[in-house]
């Protein structure tokens, strides 16, 4: 088969790392990748927002198989214009792509179908928002309706900063149209979770637990990122609550879509919080998670390949994903200062010797080949992902392998699943 994956993040890497392990998988385009991705497929210069560029490119190049990393092409309806032209493509078409496109949309389907989450109310009026703020004991959580890079959440302490966050999003278009409706929810407690599903419509088959840590800074401190590293499994999951996952969550949205009329094929992900009163679903998203991804990949031991295209064929429920029991750790290395102004081309060294060590994978993410060079080209650069039998035992490797990679102004985390080594799991 001739696979072409869309995007040039370290989710990409990690996806075409594992789909060309696919006995199936002859040729790998990636557009339009990174360094990482340029060294096992072939990178095409076409940037993943030009959609018409894509079809061509699948179109002239006999393309069997299309797979999306990033959720702006989806939103944007790229699986419609792939099948307008009978072309297979992994992921959700734009309808059902809403579900991540807009919390209002996901709100209201949780509403109607009584799927647990933060209270909330949608507004499209900046007067009547900041109103309801008045009557609301804070903290509050403030969102943009739509796609905003991961900056469209923001947690509101006092009733200054809800006032400055409503006119920024209403009044001051921050994230243009994206902030023309927003939802205020009520602020929950607890230890967050990620659960990815291949969803072919009808049922649904689950990967493993994850967590990510979205903050920029040691102790969960500074700004949210697109996420600073990962680990899985979560081990503020169990058995519990994964059938109260299915039964509360997957099973009823599911239902709900089809209701509306909405197929959703695909990945879909929930990011789940575990609060005092049970679990709640923060948001979804209809993509693999970045960087959940790059610790979930290197713990599959089947072949991806078939299990995407049961999804896009509906008989999911036919299979079984094999896991390996040990543990994954992935640390994101960034450029100072992501996820605001940051500095790109410095070269990175190291990776060689990184690679070399024993149960450590590495996906690049803002790399850029320049000559015999890898350079920074990116806002979080890398990610290194280590297994281990233990949390403990993936963690120190993968800190092992941070420490032999170099380049100028690089940031990372040094609590990466630190806490998931020290949390309890909640009791419910
Ligand atoms: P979202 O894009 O909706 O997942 O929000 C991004 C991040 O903001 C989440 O991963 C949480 O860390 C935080 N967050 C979102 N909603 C809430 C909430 N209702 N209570 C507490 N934290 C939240």
């Amino acid at each position: 088969m001739r696979i072409l994956v869309i995007g040039s993040g370290g989710r990409e890497h990690a996806l075409v790392w594992k789909l060309q392990q696919s006995p199936y998988a002859d040729r790998i385009f990636c557009a339009p990748g990174n360094a990482g991705t340029g060294e096992i497929a072939e990178n095409i210069p076409v940037r993943a927002s030009d959609l018409q560029a894509l079809v061509s490119f699948a179109k002239e190049n006999r393309v069997d198989l299309t797979v999306v990393g990033p959720d702006d092409p989806l939103a944007a309806g790229i699986i419609d214009l792939f099948a307008a032209e009978k072309l297979r493509a992994f992921g959700p078409d734009k309808s059902a792509a809403r579900i991540e496109s807009s919390k209002v949309f996901a709100k209201e389907l949780m509403r109607a179908h009584k799927i647990p989450t933060a209270e909330a109310r949608t507004f499209s009026d900046s007067n009547e928002a900041l109103r309801y703020c008045e009557q609301m004991k804070f903290p509050l959580v403030i969102k943009a309706d739509g796609l905003a890079l991961g900056k469209g959440v923001i947690i509101a302490g006092d009733s200054a900063t809800a006032r400055a966050t409503i006119d920024e999003m209403m009044n001051q278009h921050r994230f243009g149209d994206a902030g023309r409706r927003i939802v205020i929810e009520e602020f929950l407690q607890g230890t967050e979770c990620s659960m990815h599903a291949l969803v072919d419509g009808k049922h649904y088959v689950l990967l493993e637990s994850a967590r990510d840590h979205k903050r920029a800074l040691d102790g969960d401190q500074g700004p949210n990122t697109g996420g600073m590293g990962a680990v899985s499994p979560a081990n503020n999951w169990n058995s519990e609550l994964q059938s109260q996952f299915e039964a509360q969550i997957m099973q009823p949205v599911l239902r709900s879509l089809l209701e509306k009329g909405v197929t959703f094929r695909g990945l879909l992900y929930p990011g789940l919080i575990v609060t005092g009163d049970g679990l709640r679903v923060l948001e979804f998203n209809c993509r693999f998670g970045d960087p959940e991804t790059q610790a979930l990949l290197p713990r599959m031991k089947s072949d991806l390949l078939p299990l995407l295209e049961a999804t896009i064929d509906g008989n999911i429920d036919k299979c079984a994903i094999e896991w390996d029991a040990r543990a994954a750790v992935t640390v994101v290395l960034a450029s100072t200062g992501y996820p605001g102004k940051y500095e790109t081309g410095k070269s990175i060294s190291g990776l060689d010797h990184a690679a070399e060590l024993e149960n450590v994978q590495i996906f690049h993410a803002g790399t850029k080949r320049d000559g015999d060079q890898v350079k920074t080209a990116g806002g979080r650069v890398l990610a290194v992902t280590a297994l281990g039998a233990t949390i403990e035992a993936a963690r120190a490797r993968a800190y092992e392998a941070v420490s032999c990679i170099c380049f100028e102004k690089c940031h990372y985390r040094r609590d990466i699943a630190l806490n998931a080594v020290a949390d309890n799991v909640t009791e419910l």
